[in-house]
């Protein structure tokens, strides 16, 4: 079976005249129905409640302060202040999240001593606490997706151990979303395996996700796509777009070997790091799914000379990108909370729009959902090269899951896919379409329409 369509238009890119060109250079585009939504993970968004995030928000503020040099004694854990007795809770909440669904997670943290740096004063044990919905197949439960936020905090001092440090939008908003991605997804079974994550020591220098992502390496890990949340408080400020979330992601891999970077300079490959693939997934999810909020796709690592959890997996060669709310108010971030000629500062809850952190929850439940269902990325994707032509013939290796396999291409100048082929079970493809002007992918499909991320391929000779 061969089907072929133009992918819909994306907010405000030029990729719809690009697909014109295109369309009258091949000859062959044809429109195409959007990507159908599975109603199971539909129905699961709903469970996504602007109370629950509420409540977990207003939770994680009464613990005064999470600087991650903050007290973790027992006697501040039973009085409730301090990262100690926040790290205590989240536990408590992934175990209860797990109670209600018999078990199905495995509750862990990840431990270690920092050594002091220029914000770590002194030796410092830090904690992940993280929460593990094992795939149901076999052949797919290796594969891992991942979703992240820190639920440390600061104020105006990094180094103030004390002072209120309420964090309600930095960043117990991404905390929120780990943990009710993980109450809702919980309630489901998926063939590949979703990790819910909360880090510390973000602020102090990403020390958390480092660990994390270190650990992920050394392990084996196959992890496929990491979504850090961090700021997705929506903050009310005049200016914001509660419509939109931005999404960041690395164009040149920050891991790249010097082979990677011949080719990506080669063969114009600087905006198909993995991460972008990442990136162009949540867009196409978020025009299956109402999730309430819409990405935009950012070309940037991250906002300008900032840096935030996602690049620590970056750095180990994993494919993350970062979700951040529209329009960031600095007067409500890393502020100590006052009032001065009239302004409010401070990290807040009353800044925070809980139906909004509720919107990007739902955004993140339905791209771990959809990729946690589709099957693995096709492995050993090649463009074969041996002969000059006009034609592009693709190979693949057949992907557990799979149904069908699907070619997509863009043209070189357009951020997202806009053309796709389906091409049945075959695991080679022949397009009227030449290499030379469009950038290929393909993508693995399962009988019930999830696709995987798609891989671009390497030449081969
Ligand atoms: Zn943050």
């Amino acid at each position: 079976m061969i089907v072929q369509r133009k992918c819909s238009s994306f907010r405000g890119g030029l990729g719809w005249l690009a697909g014109l060109v295109l369309a009258s250079q091949i000859g062959a585009s044809q429109a195409m129905p959007e990507k159908a939504a599975d109603p199971r993970i539909a129905s699961a968004l709903q469970q996504i409640s602007a109370q629950r995030v509420q409540a977990d928000i207003e939770k994680l503020v009464s613990f005064g302060t999470r600087l991650t040099l903050s007290a973790q004694d027992s006697a501040s854990i039973g009085s409730g202040r301090g990262i100690g007795a926040a790290r205590e809770w989240i536990k408590s909440e992934f175990e209860r999240y797990s109670k209600d669904c018999g078990g199905c997670l495995e509750v862990k943290t990840d431990s270690f001593t920092e050594q002091p740096t220029d914000r770590i004063p002194k030796a410092t044990e830090i904690t992940n606490v993280y929460a593990v919905l094992k795939g149901t197949d076999p052949a797919q439960s290796k594969r891992i997706v991942l979703v992240t936020g820190h639920y440390d905090s600061r104020n105006s001092d990094t180094l103030d151990t004390t002072g209120d440090a309420p964090g309600a939008n930095d960043d117990a908003s991404g905390t929120a979303v780990s943990l009710e991605c993980a109450r809702v997804l919980s309630k489901m079974k998926f063939p590949a395996t979703i990790v819910f994550l909360a880090v510390a020591g973000e602020e102090q220098g990403l020390n958390g996700s480092r660990h994390f992502a270190k650990m992920a390496k050394d392990q084996g890990w196959e992890l496929e796509a990491v979504l850090n949340n961090d700021i997705v408080g929506g903050d009310k400020s005049a200016e914001q777009d509660h419509s939109l979330v931005r999404v960041f992601s690395e164009g040149v891999p920050v891991a790249a070997t010097e082979q990677d970077l011949r080719r990506i300079r080669g063969l114009g490959g600087e905006s198909d790091s993995g991460s972008r693939e990442v990136a162009r997934y949540i867009a196409e999810t978020g025009r299956t799914y109402d999730a309430g909020v819409k990405p935009l796709l950012i070309f940037r690592l991250d906002r300008y000379l900032r840096g935030g959890d996602h690049s620590a997996f970056n750095q180990q060669g994993f494919s993350a990108v970062r979700l951040t709310e529209y329009r960031e108010d600095f007067h409500h971030q890393h502020q100590n909370v006052r009032t001065e000629n009239g302004v409010e500062y401070g990290d807040v809850p009353k800044f925070v729009d809980y139906e909004y952190v509720a919107h990007v929850a739902r955004l993140n439940a339905a791209t771990l959902a959809s990729l946690a269902s589709a099957p693995g990325p096709p492995a050993n994707v090649h463009l074969l090269t041996k002969d000059l032509d006009n034609d592009s013939t693709l190979t693949w290796d057949a992907s557990p899951g799979a149904a069908s396999y699907e070619v997509v291409w863009r043209a070189t100048m357009s951020p997202e896919w806009e053309h796709a082929q389906s091409f049945g079970n075959a695991t080679k493809a022949t397009l009227k379409v030449s290499k030379d002007n469009v950038i290929f992918a393909v993508r693995a499909v399962d009988a019930e329409g999830h696709r995987s991320l798609p891989v671009v391929p390497a030449p081969q000779r």
